[in-house]
């Protein structure tokens, strides 16, 4: 993981910090506020370790910036030496995710900051992925193209969902078949008749199709984000 350690104790930070590192994490670390939150603002982290009680800008006014000011939803672990159940309730009112009393276990800081960045990520995975009028709802496996549902096979359905994440960028074959198949090998002819299996349906329910072959390479899906296509 990325992580942003906001701590002004030199001591707990540098301990959190050598931890973190030596267990394979990428650590950033700011000690003050104002460092913190330009890191947090300009920077993409997995999660932030953050101290309550900071010089400056406290531990709470920066989440509170972070989640209504700048929007970024970075899960955030609050540190504080204090206690009571007010300033944890104050926490997460805030927008904190997560909280530990000092002092604490190091290997509890990044237990917790693992959990939430798979809790993360899992939401971030549920979103509904939208493209122009191309909508995958991966709650219900559903997508509809140009307002009607489109019905695929799961294979399909993996391939186009992938192609969604970028809508513009190139997937190799190898890409894409190791997103459809997971472990199983299949052959790049098996590739080319899901494909064409998806293109078949999005044509025949949208008018047009939406993905393009790059010859030698892959494919590509060429609808933009927010401009539906036109002919
Ligand atoms: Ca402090």
């Amino acid at each position: 993981m990325h992580i942003l350690i906001i701590e002004d104790d030199m001591a707990i930070a540098a301990n959190l910090y050598d931890f973190l590192e030596s267990h394979g994490h990428s650590v950033d670390a700011a000690a003050d506020g104002a460092v913190g939150l330009h890191l947090a603002a300009t920077q993409q982290f997995d999660a932030i370790l953050l101290d309550l009680g900071l010089p400056g800008m406290s531990g709470l006014a920066l989440c509170q910036k972070l989640r209504n000011e700048l929007r970024i939803d970075t899960p955030i672990l609050m540190l504080t030496a204090r206690d009571t159940l007010e300033d944890k309730l104050t926490g997460f009112e805030h927008g904190a995710d997560d909280y530990l009393v000092k002092p604490f276990a190091l290997k509890e800081v990044e237990a917790r900051l693992s959990a939430l960045h798979k809790r993360h990520s899992g939401r971030v995975a549920n979103r509904t992925l939208e493209v122009g009028n191309l909508t995958y709802d991966p709650k219900t496996f559903s997508i509809r193209f140009e307002n009607k549902d489109v019905k695929l096979p799961p294979k399909c359905v993996r391939l186009l969902a992938l192609m969604m994440s970028e809508p513009g960028r190139v997937f190799s074959r190898k890409e894409l078949e190791s997103e459809a198949w997971e472990d199983t090998q299949e052959t790049s002819d098996t590739l080319r008749s899901h494909m064409h299996v998806l293109r078949r349906a999005l044509s025949r329910v949208g008018g047009y199709d939406p993905i393009e072959t790059v010859h030698g390479i892959g494919y590509c899906l060429t609808i933009s984000r927010d401009k539906p296509h036109q002919d």
